[in-house]
Order: structure tokens, then C-alpha cells, then sequence
């Protein structure tokens, strides 16, 4: 099987690895679990100035990627056909869990990080790019948006975590919030380790954590609460 591959296009290469070179990412990029490639758009630039911007179309502040050279930043990376073509953009389909999941199954990606007011239109459509976004919130570059999503990718990557299951029981995995977690020392500012955790009894440790991963999730994620009553009545009934 080849290896999970992440060909990132960016107008600061330099910013990579970056985070994903240190910790679980970056233990299994140096041992061969994925592989990552950072190409600067500016060298497909083909002016004196090496320019890869300029002011938008009717006016307006900022300036806007050119779609000439974006393309052709893309067409030099060649990446086979089945590779995921992924824009990162605030306008774009917010990334998920299951989202995360299902594109650390397949091949790897594709991912143009935007600056500036953003990328000419005509760019988007003619590669096929699909707009992802990592939140309801502006940043001003793609690169931190494309690393929070390879990250996500790559932790979920087989042989990157420790345990087989440490992935399936954390936060989303089934619409729910993730319990409190505890460790030593058993008392911390007069705080003790509920009696439950360190009872030794398993059942009452995993009815306990499930009340609590409900609780969490009813209170702060009503939206999930209600998604998941919602399965649960389809699937029940
Ligand atoms: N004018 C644009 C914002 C441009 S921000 C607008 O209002 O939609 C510059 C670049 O940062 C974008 O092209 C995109 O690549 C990246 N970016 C900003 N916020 C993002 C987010 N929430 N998710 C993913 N990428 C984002």
C-alpha cells in the first residue's frame, strides 16, 4: 500500500512541517507513515517580479490570487487523478470528524492555501478544487487551516497512535464530547480523583464516563445532542 501523501501549495513553504514535524506527526513522517510536500505557487510565476497577485475585478480592497499561476502551481505538482483537490477557505464545507476520517482513508490530498482576499474563481472551478473550512472564523492564510487538517488526518493514520482504540472513544467519534480525563496525583488543591476511576470496577467506570460525555454534550453542544437523539430515534424506531 502507498504511502497517506499531503502536496501542499503555498506561498510560504518555510512554514512547513512546522507543528507536524514534531510529536506523533512528526515521528511518523520521519518513519514513512505519510509523506509531505510543500511547493511554493511562486515558482510558478512567470514575471520579472514574480508576481502571483493582483487587485480584484470591480474593485475592492486587497488582492486576489491569479488563477494563471495557481494553475499552474497545481498542473506542476502532479498529482495522480485520485487525489482529493482541497482549497482551504472560510467559504468552504466545514471540516468534520467523519470528513477528517473518511480523507485519512483514502490516498492523501491535494491543498492550495489561499492569501490575500483569497483565490480567483475561475481557479476553483476549472481544477476542481473543494473549498474546506476549518471554522467560522478568518485567518489570514490557508497554511495554519491546511496543517490543522493534515494533523487531524494523520493522527488517525494506522500505526500513528498508541493504542488501536484511543481514537474510537474520543470526542465525535459517536457525536459525543469527550469525558473529564484524570491522572496522578490522586489530590490536587484539595480536588480528589472521583471514587468511581479508582474503584477498579470497569462497568461502573464505563456507565460513568458515558453519563458524563452525555452531560458535557447536552450542555455545551446542544447541536450534537440534538443530532444524536435524532439518529437514535431513526435507527430505534
Ligand atoms: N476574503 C476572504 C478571506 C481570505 S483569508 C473571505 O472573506 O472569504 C485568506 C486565506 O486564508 C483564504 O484564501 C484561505 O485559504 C485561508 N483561510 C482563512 N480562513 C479560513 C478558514 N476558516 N478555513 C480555512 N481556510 C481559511
Amino acid at each position: 500500500m502507498s504511502i497517506w501523501r499531503a502536496t501542499v501549495l503555498t506561498l510560504f513553504p518555510d512554514m512547513f512541517p512546522g507543528p507536524l514535524g514534531v510529536s506523533l506527526a512528526g515521528k511518523a513522517l520521519a518513519s514513512g507513515i505519510w509523506a509531505l510536500e510543500a511547493r511554493d505557487i511562486r515558482a510558478s510565476a512567470t514575471d520579472r517580479h514574480r508576481s502571483v497577485d493582483d487587485t480584484p475585478a470591480g474593485g475592492g480592497p486587497g488582492m486576489v490570487l491569479r488563477a494563471d499561476i495557481l494553475a499552474a502551481a497545481i498542473d506542476a505538482a502532479d498529482a495522480p487523478p485520485a487525489l482529493p483537490r482541497l482549497l482551504m477557505s472560510p467559504r468552504g464545507r466545514p471540516l468534520t470528524q467523519s470528513g477528517v476520517r473518511e480523507l485519512a482513508t483514502g490516498p492523501g490530498a491535494l491543498i492550495v492555501c489561499g492569501r490575500f482576499e483569497g483565490v480567483d474563481q475561475r481557479v476553483i472551478e476549472a481544477r476542481g478544487l473543494e473549498e474546506v473550512s476549518i471554522g467560522d472564523y478568518v485567518l489570514s492564510g490557508g497554511e495554519i487551516a491546511a496543517m490543522a487538517l493534515i494533523d487531524a488526518c494523520v493522527r488517525l493514520l494506522p500505526g500513528v497512535m498508541g493504542k488501536a482504540e484511543s481514537g474510537a472513544q474520543e470526542s465525535f467519534s459517536d457525536t459525543l464530547l469527550e469525558y473529564p480525563q484524570y491522572t496522578r496525583p490522586q489530590t490536587f488543591e484539595g480536588r480528589a480523583i472521583p471514587d468511581i476511576l479508582t474503584s477498579g470496577d470497569h462497568a461502573k467506570v464505563a456507565a460513568w464516563r458515558t453519563a458524563e460525555a452525555e452531560a458535557l454534550t447536552r450542555v455545551r453542544r446542544p447541536d450534537l445532542w440534538a443530532a444524536r437523539q435524532l439518529r437514535k430515534n431513526t435507527t430505534d424506531g
